[in-house]
């Protein structure tokens, strides 16, 4: 018997090397390993099974009668074969016919078989064949034979993936799916509604590893070691950085992942998978395998969570050692996909095609974080908090979500995809009936006009104008050109934009918002020591704080915002005005550009107004000061709310805990609409709370009559405000803000329903 498994699996990888360098066919190529794998295992038996067409076929065997090749077909879970496959499990048996699970195949003529030992061919987690051995003595394999074995299986999946023998997972939607990767249901929270189908994409894809058996072992020794320390050097960066404050259970969460970087023993392991002839990048998965495997059998939530971590750097160690760092975006999408990852930025999402990008799934997020409001605008469906997602999916597995009904199908069946297929249609129908509302004014049954206008940010949402007939843009993000771009953007890449804006806009208003840089909206060229390490960045160095400090930003803005707007009406809105002073220094920045500008015979806009928005609570304190100064004033519901209730936006914990329906926010927005309107200023509501049915009720029943939202919403409002008989809804708010009910959504929602309004 051999001795060690390194030298055992490196005496079979030498003589497999030369295989699959050869120009055989794969056929001859299978034929060719089992006899090696036989030879240096001293088995009589050995055979390769492969799951074709979602059944498991003999393709090559040595010992058994070769007619049975291509013929013996053993479903997932069916006898010891199918049982591996299914479980993702190695087996052992010095008896095989005793074992529960064996099922007997006279045309292989194995009966006088005894010991049989079987690992799986695993490409990408999945088992996609089996390679066993079989004796006639019936004793058990060694450890250190099954170990080869196991090496083995990682090459041979390396082979028959280049020779696209097996089923690859989720390569076509039709590919059947093995048993032990079932359809699964789960549920997540609703952060952009919507309905999509399409193939698991990771936002960090798993590397695909081209070749497993190595040419040169010192190279791959040194290539693995330098991965080491580079991974480690990360690690002591990243929690040397996280520094919270007072100690807790991150700390050890971090502690332990750090331990795991360093541990020994895994490293180790990993040489021992390099010294058996694997390259650095099969030694790393083929270790990995095995501790999925160990820990596949241990039922203990705390061992799972730490081989999440395992896996988190397994995988950092192979983007490292292979040099596969892109993101999928990077790479580019090549079908309809859904994406998955932890959590996301906005520029991040930016980068993907819109085309091939058919919904977003995390693990984090939330309502209002800058991610969520750009995948609403890109019009893509987003579930959130869908715990561990990156473990149940598989790359290339089909999902379908259904973020209304807040559920996400794993690899679904037939019936489902046909259900689905229904719901969409009826979805679809609905969103048909939304578009015929295009050119129907919003009025009120009692007849009062709403100003329903869209947020935008990127030249293409322009087009959502004339799709929705929306009475114009009242809030065009103009750091979202500054997020999709790899530099600053340059005066006349603006003033290109804004102007195409404007000019699709037509005689449809359009209010451009400075720029709102910082909080989840970092800019990886902006200087790091100035923008980064903020210990919290939503109420740190960003929006006009940041622009009136770098000056230079704000009048390149300034400028193509005014030489764009020129011969016609430019509204600018600027963000975060915490004080009136921070109000005038802009304006008084914009009208020394316009003074510059004019000096030099430029054309200027006809007519320049000026608007803050609100969403620093302390400026409501100050509107006395401050609403004579303004042409309009904007509400920011997303920052006001995190403001308010001192919770953070984009916390996956704090998602849901406050509702916009609470009677501090309609009070306070009632207090500050009364006192614009008293002061004859315009006042809009451009937050995400202002595209929810119910919520633009209640807020239109408090006063406001112009809002801004996202596109998608423009068909429901509409179909809302058309239902709604305001002046019965304003004394019914104004009693129940008199003395809330425990529960202001269901009473509005109640009050809605009674009174027959269109909630969508
Ligand atoms: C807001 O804060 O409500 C808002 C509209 O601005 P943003 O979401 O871009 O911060
Ligand atoms: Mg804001």
């Amino acid at each position: 018997m051999p001795v060690s498994a390194a030298a055992s699996a490196r005496e079979i990888l030498t003589r497999l090397h030369d295989v699959m360098a050869s120009r055989t066919p794969a056929q001859s190529k299978l034929n060719a390993v089992v006899e090696i794998i036989g030879e240096s295992l001293r088995s009589e038996v050995c055979s390769i099974y492969l799951l074709r067409e979602g059944v498991l076929e003999l393709f090559a065997t040595r010992g058994l009668a070769q007619e049975a090749v291509h013929v013996t077909k053993l479903a997932l879970g069916e006898g010891l074969v199918g049982m591996i496959a299914r479980n993702v499990e190695t087996l052992n048996l010095d008896e095989a016919a005793s074992h529960p699970d064996f099922a007997y195949r006279p045309e292989t003529g194995e009966e006088k078989y005894h010991s049989f030992a079987g690992v799986p061919i695993i490409r990408k987690e999945r088992a996609v064949g089996v390679l066993a051995v079989q004796h006639s003595d019936p004793r058990r394999y060694e450890e250190v034979e099954i170990e080869a074995l196991q090496t083995v299986a990682m090459v041979l999946s390396e082979l028959i993936a280049n020779a696209g023998l097996v089923d690859e997972a989720g390569a076509t939607g039709g590919a059947t799916r093995p048993q032990s990767t079932a359809t699964a249901r789960i549920t997540g929270f609703k952060l952009v509604e919507g309905m999509a189908a399409g193939a698991a994409v990771f936002h960090q894809p798993r590397i695909t590893i081209e070749h497993t058996v190595a040419e040169d072992t010192e190279a791959e020794r040194h290539r693995v070691y330098a991965a080491f320390d580079k991974m480690r050097e990360q690690i002591d960066r990243m929690t040397s950085q996280a520094d919270f404050g007072a100690a807790g259970e991150h700390d050890e969460v971090l502690e332990t992942y750090k331990m795991f970087a360093y541990d020994e023993g895994w490293s180790r392991r990993i040489n021992e998978a390099i010294d058996s002839g694997l390259t650095a990048e099969a030694a790393i998965e083929r270790v990995q395998q095995r501790t999925r495997m160990r820990m596949r059998q241990i039922d203990d939530p705390l061992l799972r969570d730490r081989m999440h971590d395992l896996e988190d750097l397994s995988n950092r160690l192979l983007r490292i050692v292979s040099g596969q760092l892109g993101t999928a975006a990077q790479l580019g999408l090549r079908q309809d996909s859904i994406l998955i990852a932890r959590n996301l930025g906005p520029a991040e999402l930016l980068e993907y095609d819109r085309r091939r990008l058919k919904g977003v799934v995390l693990e984090e997020g939330s309502l209002t974080a800058h991610v969520t409001i750009v995948a609403r605008a890109m019009g893509v469906p987003v579930l959130g908090r869908v715990k561990d997602i990156r473990r149940l999916v598989a790359e290339g597995d089909r999902l379908l979500i259904d973020v209304t009904e807040e559920t996400l199908v794993i690899r679904p069946s037939l019936a489902m995809e046909e259900a689905f297929d229904a719901k969409l249609l009826v979805t679809q129908k609905r969103r048909a009936a939304f578009a015929a509302l295009k050119n129907v004014a919003p009025e009120t049954k009692d007849g009062q006009r709403i100003t329903v206008m869209v947020n935008a940010g990127l030249r293409d949402d322009v087009a959502a104008l004339d799709l929705t007939g929306a009475d114009g843009i009242g809030l065009f993000r103009t750091e979202f050109q500054f997020l999709v771009s790899a530099t600053l953007p340059q005066r006349e890449g603006q003033k290109r934009l804004y102007k195409d804006v404007l000019d699709a806009a037509g005689d449809r208003p359009v209010i451009f918002r400075t720029v709102d840089i910082g909080g989840d909206k970092a800019l990886p060229y902006l200087d790091h020591d100035e923008n980064g390490d903020e210990e919290n960045p939503a109420m740190g160095w960003r929006a006009l704080r940041l622009a009136l400090d770098r000056e230079g930003l704000m009048k390149v803005q300034a400028r193509a915002l005014l030489e764009a707007a020129a011969g016609r009406t430019l509204n600018v809105m600027f963000p975060m005005v915490s004080e009136p002073w921070e109000f005038d220094e802009a304006r008084a920045l914009f009208e020394a550009q316009r003074i510059w500008l004019e000096g030099r015979g430029h054309k200027l806009p006809l007519h320049i107004r000026y608007g803050a928005m609100l969403e620093v609570p302390a400026l409501a304190e100050v509107l006395d000061i401050l609403l004579p100064r303004l042409d309009f004033l904007s509400v920011g519901t997303n920052d006001l709310t995190q403001f308010l209730f001192a919770a953070d936006r984009a916390h996956p914990k704090l998602a849901v805990r406050y509702d916009w329906l609470s009677p501090s926010i309609l009070r306070f927005i009632r207090r500050v609409t009364r006192e614009a309107n008293a002061a004859g200023i315009p006042i809009a509501v451009c937050g995400e709370m202002g595209g929810r049915p119910l919520e633009a009720m209640a807020l239109i029943g408090l006063g406001i009559d112009r809002l801004s939202i996202t596109p998608a919403a423009v068909g429901p409002i509409k179909a809302m405000v058309r239902s709604l008989d305001r002046a019965a809804l304003a004394p019914a708010l104004e009693t129940l803000l008199a003395k809330p009910p425990g529960d202001m959504r269901a009473a509005l929602e109640a009050w809605a329903v009674a009174h027959g309004v269109e909630l969508a």
